[in-house]
């Protein structure tokens, strides 16, 4: 009698495991694949939990935002969706920066210079912090970063000009589906191309990294859901993905099922 073979596959080791993604080798020399999970965490890895269905729909935001900044000219890492969780990335030289944005007066912002939440900035302020969760991310000028050596003075003025055009551009695009563009973070990665690095947009751009609030009524649509344990965190996730168009109703009802906790008896 012949034995069956069995082929056991082998578990996917992740060359990189974030707190909310994972990275895993791409098919193809350059590349990488993006996983999102479900995972959430906030106030540098005290507070943990997940939000089910978060990783599917960041997938779906991330995707359609990066789409459209290409279209406008900003150049990203995003290649194409391969299935609910994952995308393919082109594998950049991360810059440790993290580029925040700010429209308007919330979070830690608001607490530091003890502005009222809320308070519209009437200009766009970027902030710059490096990329340390050891050091818990610490605030630094453009000093500290030709100083370190974490970017050139060239890469910080295109850093500055696509964070400006990408949050014109975002403003007005969440603007027209009825939500303010607060705030939000951005990470950039250096990609060889000829004799010269360019700066491409990495990372992703999803409720776990902006401050969303619905323009009418003030509501808070992202991640502070979880971190001010506001209640209808996954709610929240799905109404921003429905009003960009990425949630089909089909979908909905897959994540409605698949992902979410059983609803307790009262
Ligand atoms: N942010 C982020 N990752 C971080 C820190 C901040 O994605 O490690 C985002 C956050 O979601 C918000 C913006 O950057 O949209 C500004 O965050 P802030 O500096 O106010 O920090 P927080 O109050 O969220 O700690």
């Amino acid at each position: 009698m012949h034995k069956r073979k069995i082929l056991a596959m082998s578990p996917r080791k992740p060359i990189y495991e974030g707190k909310a993604k994972q990275l895993f080798e791409g098919p193809e020399p350059g590349t990488l694949i993006q996983h999102f999970k479900d995972d959430a965490t906030a106030f540098n890895n005290q507070k943990k939990g997940t939000i089910a269905g978060k990783g599917v729909l960041n997938n779906r935001i991330s995707e359609y935002l990066m789409l459209r900044l290409h279209e406008i000219g900003v150049p990203t890492h995003f290649i194409r969706t391969l299935n609910m969780r994952e995308q393919l990335i082109k594998s950049v030289q991360i810059v440790p920066l993290e580029v925040i944005v700010r429209n308007v007066a919330a979070g830690s912002f608001a607490k530091r210079f003890g502005v009222k939440e809320g308070k519209d900035l009437g200009q766009p302020l970027i902030e710059y912090c490096y990329k340390n969760d050891a050091l818990g991310d610490p605030f630094v000028s453009e000093e500290h970063i030709f100083a370190f050596h974490w970017a050139t003075p060239q890469e910080v003025d295109e850093i500055r000009m696509y964070a400006l055009r990408i949050n014109d551009f975002l403003s007005g695009l969440f603007m027209g589906v009825g939500i303010r563009l607060v705030d939000f973070k951005l990470e950039f990665g250096r990609l060889a191309e000829g004799d010269r690095d360019q700066v491409i947009l990495a990372d992703e751009i999803s409720p776990d990294n902006c401050r969303l609030w619905d323009v009418k009524t003030g509501k808070k649509l992202d991640k502070d859901r979880f971190r001010q344990d506001l209640g209808q965190v996954e709610d929240a996730y799905q109404e921003v993905a429905r009003r960009l168009g990425v949630l089909p109703p089909e979908e909905s009802h897959v994540i409605a099922v698949d992902a979410r906790p059983p609803r307790q008896k009262k």
